[in-house]
């Protein structure tokens, strides 16, 4: 029987989700499709989901938070990140899982001997990055323009600053997670701030995809190897597909179909 998945978030008309899955299952001939619910109140997601029988789900913002709730049982980095943004229905149960993390650290595969890493913003996405780095050993860093989101990070990474009390060291890599320069031309921090930041690091990640942000278009002029969000949605996307086909290709497979659906 055809296979039917989703993607629920406010707004969702701008996601890319749709066009990445569909372009996976038809390319593999695998049997479903995949569709975009406007979901305006987050509370409804399970009842949604469940009603319209759905096989499997991606939560984009800002449910994701909700995502985690609305499931009966959570496997993997999920647990840890406390965020859902992948759900699978296995025989009516709905099963969580987190593919943002995991999606970054692949998408940053060329960035090299990453010990110290800098990430500014403290929301959603700062959260499951943080956590993965510093699984990973890595320095963790947050710095973020108030102190109220910081309270999460305190004793869960290796040092949290806010504008004011931001001390520079040498970051191997930066990472954008805020929404500065999502639909505006700001920075994510004070200028004099990032040149200090720029000139002693290698690596800058933006999580924002389709625009060359004012953050990405700085550290290009800092000489750093940058990278924009489409290979994290690229990363999440590949890992959420084989959650959804159930293993029946492999994920080198899966990514050399979905990567196709980028240059559309
Ligand atoms: P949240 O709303 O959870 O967090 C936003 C953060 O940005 C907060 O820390 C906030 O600071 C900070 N912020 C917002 N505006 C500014 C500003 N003008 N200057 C400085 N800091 C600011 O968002 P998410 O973590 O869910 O998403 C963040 C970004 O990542 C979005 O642009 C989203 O599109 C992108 N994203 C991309 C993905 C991909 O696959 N490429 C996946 C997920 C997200 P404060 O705490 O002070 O309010």
């Amino acid at each position: 029987m055809k296979k039917l998945f989703a993607i629920f978030g406010d707004p969702v008309s701008h996601s890319r989700s749709p066009i990445m899955h569909n372009m996976v299952f038809r390319n593999l001939n695998y049997d479903a499709c995949y569709t975009r619910v406007h979901l305006k109140d987050g509370s409804k997601l399970r009842d949604t989901f469940l009603s319209m029988k759905l096989d499997g789900a991606n939560i984009t913002v800002p449910y994701k938070e909700e995502a985690f709730r609305a499931c009966d049982e959570i496997r993997g980095f999920a647990n840890t990140a406390g965020v859902v943004n992948t759900i699978i229905n296995e025989n009516g149960r709905l099963i969580g899982y987190n593919t943002d993390a995991d999606g970054f650290i692949v998408s940053i595969d060329e960035f090299k001997d990453i010990e110290k890493v800098l990430i500014i913003g403290a929301g959603g996405t700062a959260k499951a990055l943080a956590l993965k780095f510093m699984e990973e050993d890595v320095k963790t860093y947050v710095l973020n323009r108030s102190e109220g989101n910081l309270a999460f990070f305190k004793d869960k990474v290796t040092e949290t600053f806010t504008w004011n009390g931001f001390k520079s060291y040498k970051f191997n890599l930066v990472v954008n997670t805020t929404s500065a320069g999502l639909s505006d031309e700001c920075l994510p921090a004070p200028i004099d701030i990032l040149e200090d930041i720029f000139k002693n690091s290698s690596y800058a990640a933006d999580a924002i995809y389709g625009k060359t942000t004012p953050f990405i278009k700085m550290a290009q002029n800092y000489n750093l190897l940058c990278k924009d969000g489409s290979d994290m949605l690229l990363g999440q996307g590949v890992l959420a597909s084989q959650l959804f086909i159930d293993k029946v290709f492999d994920i080198k497979t899966i990514y050399k179909e979905m990567k196709k659906s980028f240059v559309l």
